[in-house]
């Protein structure tokens, strides 16, 4: 902490140190807005908190730049708050222990808030300086993205006037992100004929072994859903059996790591399915991506809860259901190299004798990708079959793409700003998850929008720490971008 007192640029390290000893946690955050709100009426600035509880702070152009468009920096004000074990601190009421080495910044026991404290602390630094050339600026500090990006969902965009928009909410130096996924989360309902009997057998196939991983920046990598991977061995069984139980997977942004199906049988049938167990693990199916997929069954004493369907047909309908599955990546963007433009995930699936409900998570880079997915979920649970009766389905939590601009003037400006100052090509990405950006693209006509910002790792976990050259190079590219904003 010694040395935290040297650390480049000295302005915006010392207000990321204030912002630190301002607990500012996802729902806690009204000390960080006032900080805000108390920071521009001491330097004569003009800000406002919006219905959504964002802070919006206003500075004119610097001399020369009178008349210049406005640009909008934008970035979060809440953090998540996460701490190791043995870590006593209430982040509720305590600010935040910052060690430094120099090289790293991150806080003792906690997450480090980098992930959005930065991105104010840039702000901060900008609006007190009077020495840095730059346009009309419009600040806006929204309150908990990390929660559901509620702020910026109430943001009102007659606050502000700018089109361009700086969000400086992007982990990795050096990538200039330009689109963002939108999403929306579909439930459906099947109800299954309500007869039952008690079978004579009663196994347990498993998938496991499965990496899981994030539903939206994971998802084109080559992981497999543990729910269709199921049908693999049910593929194989060649005698009729009942429909009893599927579990596994729970969340509906995590690709589901692990599953099992009961199901019964009037016959002993442990030899035959160990039998297709051993060939399904010996195909490998999972190929390097998911080189520990692993498939076992088991005997198992089926306890009174577990309903079997009386009709063998039910059990081929759950095979047919997690077969044809519509899950995984639908297709890659046509305008940025490697992109996952549309997805979905099936990672809640609640299946036993009586009723099958799921939930995809439909993830899209153009509104269009969404809708056309949202189509695709429903034919397929129309199609499943006459004898299971689809109860329709529920959509919720949508929120919308902020989809690629061909024509950018700010990402072409940054583009050669970044090849100026360092001498190579930036990376012009888009990620397949959501940002505040999709949701102000939206609400600001024609916006023009790129998010951006230093190294910061392991965000979100106690491990999370800020590279201090990274920032500071950081700093020199946002202050050149608005330099050559006139
Ligand atoms: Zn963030």
């Amino acid at each position: 902490m010694n040395n935290y007192n040297k650390l480049q640029p000295e302005k915006v390290f010392s207000f990321f140190r204030q912002i630190s000893q301002i607990p500012h946690g996802s729902g806690n955050t009204a000390q960080i807005a006032q900080f805000c709100l108390d920071f521009a009426a001491e330097r004569g600035l003009k800000a406002v908190k919006d219905a959504g509880d964002n802070v919006i702070i206003y500075a004119p152009g610097t001399a020369g730049y009178e008349n210049s468009d406005p640009i909008i920096i934008q970035g979060h004000m809440d953090m998540v708050c996460e701490k190791t074990a043995d870590c006593n601190k209430d982040m509720e009421k305590e600010g935040l222990d910052l060690r430094t080495d120099g090289e790293w910044l991150w806080a003792e026991g906690t997450t480090l808030g980098g992930d959005d404290g930065i991105a104010l602390a840039y702000m901060f630094a900008l609006l007190d300086s009077d020495d840095i050339p730059h346009p009309p600026l419009e600040c806006v500090i929204t309150r908990d993205e990390e929660t559901g990006m509620f702020g910026a969902e109430l943001f009102e965009a007659e606050n502000v006037k700018g089109k361009k928009i700086l969000n400086i909410d992007s982990e990795e130096e050096g990538i200039l992100t330009v689109s963002c996924a939108g999403g929306i989360t579909a439930h459906c309902e099947f109800e299954l004929n309500k007869r039952y009997i008690c079978p004579f057998y009663t196994y347990e196939i498993t998938v496991s072994g499965l990496r899981g991983g994030h539903s939206g920046v994971d998802i084109g990598k080559g992981r497999l859903n543990a729910f269709e991977m199921l049908s693999k061995p049910l593929a194989h069984i060649s005698k009729p059996c009942y429909f009893g139980t599927i579990t596994g997977g729970g969340k509906h942004n995590v690709i589901p790591q692990t599953a099992s199906i009961v199901f019964g049988c009037d016959e002993d049938i442990l030899d035959h399915l160990e039998q297709v167990v051993r060939f399904c693990n010996e195909k490998h199916l999972g190929g390097e991506a998911e080189p520990d997929l692993l498939f076992s069954v088991k005997e198992i004493c089926a306890d009174q809860t577990v309903k079997f369907q009386e009709n063998t047909i039910y059990f081929l309908y759950i095979y047919d259901f997690l077969r044809f599955l519509p899950t995984g990546v639908q297709s890659m963007s046509e305008s940025i190299e490697g992109m996952v433009e549309t997805s979905l995930n099936m990672g809640v699936l609640e299946a036993n004798g009586m009723d099958l409900s799921c939930d995809f998570l439909i993830r899209s880079n153009t509104d269009s990708g969404k809708d056309a997915v949202v189509e695709t979920v429903r034919s397929f649970c129309e199609s499943i079959g006459d004898e299971i009766d689809f109860n329709g389905m529920t959509l919720s939590a949508e929120y919308p793409a902020w989809e690629y601009r061909k024509d950018s003037p700010l990402r072409d400006l940054m583009v050669t700003v970044y090849k100026d100052m360092f001498g190579k090509e930036p990376f012009v990405a888009g990620i397949h998850a959501g940002l505040e950006c999709g949701i102000f693209s939206k609400k600001i006509k024609d916006a023009d929008a790129v998010s951006f910002g230093p190294d910061i790792e392991n965000i979100h976990t106690p491990k999370e720490r800020l590279n201090i050259a990274s920032a500071e190079r950081t700093w020199e590219f946002l202050k050149e971008i608005l330099r050559r904003s006139k």
